[in-house]
């Protein structure tokens, strides 16, 4: 499923658990009540300890800062908003917790590892420490302050700003995702949403614990589908991994097609441009046989190589969207890149220019289908590995297949 398609769906589940929950919780029991008061502190712990571990700073740092807005919510926050400094510090969280989630995002995650973590922990800490130093000290000049700035809009700042605020932070995170083609995990929109909307909705009881649930599990799930990923995605090039092929040959049947497909001189590619400049190429060519035709699924076997996977017993159609991207590979021209070269950015862009001329990547190809008698999928692997090193032999850049199946035998019918 599209990694968009997944984002939207667990915006959905928010949205949908605002809007029916509430209701369901009010009719609820005491006991349901206790328990989902802390369950918020269980699932975000789970999630902040799981992303840790996995060296995920980032998403620990947001889900501390969530964890941080809970305790700010169930501890001062459950009195009546005009009573002493509750309606200051609300505001405080509507104000600074998205700003600290926002902040988290932006950072580039090596800051987070880095002699820069430090730096960065206090950037986004100063506005919550001079907030409570404030006020502790003086409550009165801190109510004075916000409500002066805030003036036009009739004192505190409206509702809509709040929203304006997470909103932008919210396309902002959004769009660079979009940009970045960030398979990643949507944590930060997710901790976005659960602070807007449990700061549009504070007079409806429980909505706290209801929306940072509902967070938990959805970072859980975050963290669930990125180890999926982790386990069955290749890291360099993204497409599938072998693992996720030995997994797909094990429940097929039937008369299924293998492609193996390989760089053609890689070595020598390597050898004069450098190991970085191959791993764009592995890239390139691996985005390139994604858009392969005929039902074909992407896998990098290893190294420089690739399986294509046709569930399709139609080996000319095979054959077709095989060519076309064999074709499409050796017409595509590949620029070297230069390395940066250092200086000021505007010196920098006049030489950007690559200077060595493109290079021609070309592949070869062996297909192979499944047989009534191969004895498993290793067996049509290996005749596709056979029809590959034929067309090296026949000069490369080109591709074979295996010699066309043989018929079932017909089944012997029992003689009376
Ligand atoms: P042929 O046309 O016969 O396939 O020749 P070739 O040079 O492509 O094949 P060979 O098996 O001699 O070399 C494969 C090279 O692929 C050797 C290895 O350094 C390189 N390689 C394997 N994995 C990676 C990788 O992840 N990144 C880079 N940059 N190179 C890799
Ligand atoms: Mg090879
Ligand atoms: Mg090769």
């Amino acid at each position: 499923m599209s990694h968009r398609l997944i984002q939207l769906g667990m915006a959905l589940f928010m949205l949908i658990s605002m809007a029916v929950l509430p209701g369901w919780l009010a009719a609820a029991g005491g006991e349901v009540r206790w328990l989902l008061e802390y369950l918020p502190w269980v699932l975000l712990g789970a999630a902040g300890l799981v992303s840790f571990v996995y060296g995920l700073k980032k998403l620990s740092f947001m889900v501390m800062v969530c964890l941080g807005a809970y305790a700010l919510i169930r501890n001062d926050l459950q009195v009546p908003l005009p009573q002493g400094n509750t309606e200051l510090k609300f505001w405080g969280l509507c104000l600074i917790a998205p700003l600290l989630v926002f902040l988290y995002d932006k950072l580039p995650e090596r800051w987070l590892f880095s002699g820069y973590y430090l730096s960065a922990l206090t950037v986004a800490l100063v506005p919550t420490g001079l907030f409570y130093y404030q006020l502790s000290t003086d409550p009165a000049g801190a109510h004075q302050a916000l409500a002066g700035w805030f003036e036009p809009l009739g004192g505190y700042p409206a509702p809509w700003l709040a929203l304006l605020l997470m909103g932008s932070y919210f396309a902002i995170c959004a769009l660079s995702q979009n940009r970045r083609q960030d398979k990643g995990d949507s944590a930060a929109l997710l901790c976005l949403m659960a602070l807007a909307l449990t700061s549009f909705n504070f007079d409806v009881p429980g909505i706290s614990s209801l929306m940072f649930t509902c967070l938990g599990v959805l970072l859980l799930v975050v963290l669930v589908l990125h180890s999926y990923r982790l386990a069955f995605y290749d890291l360099l090039t993204s497409v599938r991994n072998r693992r996720s092929l030995d997994s797909r040959l094990k429940g097929l049947s039937g008369r299924y097609q293998v492609a193996m497909v390989d760089i053609d001189h890689f070595k020598s590619f390597n050898d004069t441009f450098g190991h970085d400049v191959g791993d764009d190429v592995l890239r390139l060519v691996a985005q390139r046989l994604t858009k392969v035709g005929a039902g074909g699924t992407v896998y990098r076997y290893g190294g420089e190589e690739f399986t294509i996977l046709f569930p399709s017993r139609d080996r000319k159609r095979c054959l077709e969207a095989l060519e076309e991207i064999r074709q499409a590979i050796a017409d595509y021209p590949f620029y070297v890149r230069d390395k940066q070269p250092s200086g000021p950015v505007r010196r920098r862009r006049r030489e950007a220019k690559p200077k060595t001329p493109p290079q021609t990547i070309t592949v070869s190809m062996g297909l192979a289908q499944a047989r009534f008698d191969d004895a498993n999928a290793e067996a049509v692997i290996k005749r596709a590995d056979e029809a590959l090193y034929q067309a090296k032999q026949a000069g490369r850049n080109c591709i074979r297949a295996d010699a066309t199946p043989g018929r079932r035998p017909a089944r012997r019918r029992a003689m009376a």
